[in-house]
């Protein structure tokens, strides 16, 4: 364990203590409600600022949206090319 995994100073409030602590996430993504219950963030006893782990939102990224955030952006492109150059 590092030393951050026992809590550091709060970025926002700069008073409290950003504490080891489960919460849930919830997130839009292609206006769908997406709730993930006890998920691990650091939260803030003073102002309770939350800061989720970068490597739990990593890891959920990829396994919820990996697949998709890739077609998407394909198909972006895909339009923008066609939009952009025409059929020559
Ligand atoms: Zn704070």
């Amino acid at each position: 364990m590092d030393a951050k995994a026992r809590g550091f100073a709060c970025p926002r409030c700069t008073v409290g203590r950003c504490a080891p602590k489960t919460t849930t996430f919830v997130d839009v993504y292609h206006g769908q409600l997406l709730a993930m219950p006890n998920a691990r963030a650091f939260i803030c006893d003073v102002c309770h600022f939350v800061e989720f782990e970068q490597e739990m939102l990593d890891r959920l990224w990829e396994e919820l949206y990996g697949e998709v955030a890739r077609e998407d952006l394909q198909s972006v492109a895909g339009h923008k090319r066609s939009s952009t150059y025409g059929e020559s």
